[in-house]
């Protein structure tokens, strides 16, 4: 069975908070849905998904987490975004004018760099948080790093390879040298070993070093909480003329961007 694990660890007397996520079943769900039928493509938007889970990790309670990148529309890809809370993730491509990939690797394949990365980070209550970096690297890991260090202001890195990824950050107080550790304990897992990884475990194996201790295991899959309700209430911003140009036989019919699923909303 394909791993959905989130898991949260400590290495203590580093103070170093770890997690760990291995999303293969809900990258491969969202896969499906999306219809993205080259696996390279899939590993790019399993990354969006993925990364947008570790970083749940470091707030509390309700959170929505959505990290929503954004390119130039003469490129396979225009737009990918991913959104995590509690256990759940989900997201869209949006596709640009491109048919066929463009030279380099990763990102730089499906999508114009620079891009933009906006994270939003909804803590519950009034404003969600925005901020957003320059994405200039194939690696979405690099955004991510430069997202925490210039908005979160967190010492922290992060290693993703497809579905499975680490997130490591320094608690305040943590010791420089012990962070360097840290640091230099991630950076040594082989790209293959995360690319192979089929679990938590898997990757835990190479974080020995830093002797974490399990806070909490997680099970995550790939959910839209869409509904007939949801979508009338978007249409209600639409003009009665707007929504009569759209209806056919008074029912204006929308397919979720996120699951797919087709919603018709008599007008
Ligand atoms: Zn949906």
């Amino acid at each position: 069975m394909a791993c959905a694990q989130l898991w949260r660890l400590i290495a203590k007397p580093l103070r170093v908070r770890i997690v760990i996520a291995c999303l293969r079943a809900p990258s491969a769900e969202a896969a499906r849905i999306h219809k993205l039928a080259d696996p390279a493509l899939a590993d790019c938007f399993g990354e969006m998904l993925t990364a947008a889970a570790l970083l749940t990790a470091h707030t509390k309670g309700g959170v929505r987490q959505v990290l929503q990148l954004d390119g130039d529309d003469d490129a396979p890809i225009a737009r990918m975004l991913a959104e995590a809370r509690q256990g759940r993730v989900r997201g869209y491509v949006r596709r640009g004018r491109r048919k066929t990939p463009l030279q380099g690797e990763g990102l730089a394949r499906w999508m114009r760099l620079p891009a933009t990365l906006s994270v939003v980070r909804d803590l519950g209550f009034g404003h969600p948080y925005v901020s957003a970096v320059e994405a200039d690297s194939p690696f979405l890991a690099d955004a991510v790093a430069r997202y925490l260090w210039q908005s979160v202001q967190v010492r922290a890195d992060v290693r993703m390879a497809g579905s499975v990824g680490v997130l490591l950050e320094a608690m305040p107080q943590a010791p420089e040298d012990g962070w360097r550790k840290a640091l230099g304990v991630l950076a040594g897992i082989p790209d293959a070993a995360l690319r192979k990884a089929l679990s938590a475990k898997d990757v835990l194996a190479w974080l020995a070093p830093l002797a974490p201790e399990l806070l909490a295991e997680e099970s995550w899959r790939y959910a839209c909480d869409c509904s007939p309700e949801r979508v009338a209430a978007g249409l209600a911003t639409l003009s009665a003329e707007e929504l009569r140009n759209l209806a056919v036989d008074d029912v204006v019919e929308v397919v979720c961007e996120y699951c797919g699923k087709i919603h018709r909303v008599p007008i």
